[in-house]
């Protein structure tokens, strides 16, 4: 059923997590390391009754650290490091020197990897191997640089939390060949829970809160993976830089949009690629096989408009909700000083001093996962009780 791919809003309650994130918080044993992916830093203002669509990247930062995390980082880092890996992981398939499939398809949404894993096993082949940033996030949270520095103060291992617009990402961080990297994940609405529980005053608090770095800096590119769309230009903006395009456009406005459905682009000397907003949308598209032949990279979302409308963010009744919080993330994108992933500078230190190069064996050990087909009855069960639980969160 639809729960196996998300909970979708209302039909279900997510697994609450916030009480036990608390909790930890409260023992203060361990580093608390928190990250915020791309479409918490708009939603979350709704919650408050701030304007929808406005950014509220710097209010909830502070709320962060008023609620006591040690660290609060950014998703989009890992964003841009997970275009990193896949822009070249397209590159060297393009080439013949990987194995895999073209189409590349992306695999960061939880939703459609469990979508092929349960229904469509033979497209695992097309599917990038690279980890969704959630969990590269987690991996290098622990075993990178921020990690090792925690290590050598302290003997626990750093908690790490993530917030997300998802309700599936908990799922997606039980995974076997991620398990571990991620601690707890909460969704948007959950956040919220956290910081009126706490009774910290969003509405009113600073909006100038930073994130820490090592893993803090980001581009517009990382930005825009809370929208339809978004992972796909990204990886349109570095391909082309690796490619030599000088002509190549920095915005593909062809594949932005929240309404279900395919959206395609073709880009001089790379090809045509297409978003898909909606499994309804990608089960269309892949009920015959002419995308094999037509395009050479294909981002698929389990929810219309992507991440912005996610099962994790707040319950809206305003019709033109989801346009709102686009327009909220592609206006981060287009106010970045930097918006292609590659020219992250915090992005290019890791692999200086830790990654070597996209694809390098560390890389492929850390930032790399693997996919295979969960089709038996037990395995369905399991995917439906891991994301239901009755409880009032
Ligand atoms: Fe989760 Fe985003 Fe996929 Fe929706 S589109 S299931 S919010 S990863």
């Amino acid at each position: 059923g639809q729960c196996t791919l998300r909970c979708p809003v209302g039909a279900l309650i997510e697994r609450p997590d916030w009480h036990r994130v608390l909790d930890e918080l409260d023992a203060k044993k361990r580093k608390m390391i928190v990250q915020t992916a791309p479409a918490t830093r708009v939603a979350i203002s709704e919650e408050f009754g701030l304007e929808p669509g406005s950014v509220s990247t710097g209010k909830m930062i502070n709320a962060l650290r008023e609620l006591g995390f040690d660290y609060v980082t950014d998703t989009n880092f890992s964003a841009d490091l997970t275009i990193m890996e896949e822009a070249n992981e397209l590159l060297q398939r393009l080439k013949g020197e990987r194995e895999g499939a073209l189409p590349l398809f992306t695999s960061c949404c939880p939703g459609w990897i469990n979508y092929v894993e349960l229904h469509r096993p033979d497209l695992i082949p097309y599917l990038s191997t690279t980890k969704s940033p959630q969990q590269m996030h987690g991996a290098i949270s622990k075993y990178g640089p921020l990690g090792k520095l925690i290590e050598s103060e302290s003997d626990e291992e750093p908690y790490v939390v993530s917030i997300m617009p998802c309700t599936a990402k908990k799922d997606e961080s039980q995974r076997p060949g991620v398990r571990g990297d991620i601690d707890a994940v909460l969704t948007t609405r959950e956040l919220a829970k956290m910081i009126r529980h706490r009774k910290i005053p969003f509405a009113s608090l600073s909006n100038d809160g930073e994130y820490d770095n090592p893993m803090g800096e980001s581009s517009g590119a990382g930005a825009i993976f809370g929208a339809s769309g978004g992972v796909l230009e990204a990886a349109l903006r570095t391909a082309a830089d690796a490619l030599g395009l000088k002509d190549a456009p920095v915005e593909y406005k062809a594949v932005r949009g929240v309404e279900r459905g395919v959206k395609v682009a073709t880009i001089e000397g790379i090809g045509s690629v297409a978003a898909v907003s909606s499994i309804g949308s990608a089960i269309e598209l892949l009920s015959n096989d002419e995308w094999k032949e037509k395009f050479l990279m294909i981002e698929i979302m389990t929810c219309p408009g992507g991440c912005l409308g996610g099962g994790g963010e707040p319950k809206s009744d305003d019709p033109n909700i989801l346009q709102k919080r686009m327009n909220g993330i592609y206006n981060i994108d287009s106010n970045s000083v930097i918006r292609k992933s590659h020219e992250n500078k915090q992005v290019q230190k890791l692999y200086e001093e830790m990654l070597g190069e996209p694809l390098s064996n560390t890389s492929e050990r850390l930032l790399h996962t693997t996919f295979a087909a969960r089709n038996s009855p037990r395995d369905k069960l399991n995917r439906f009780l891991s994301c239901v639980d009755h409880r009032d969160g």
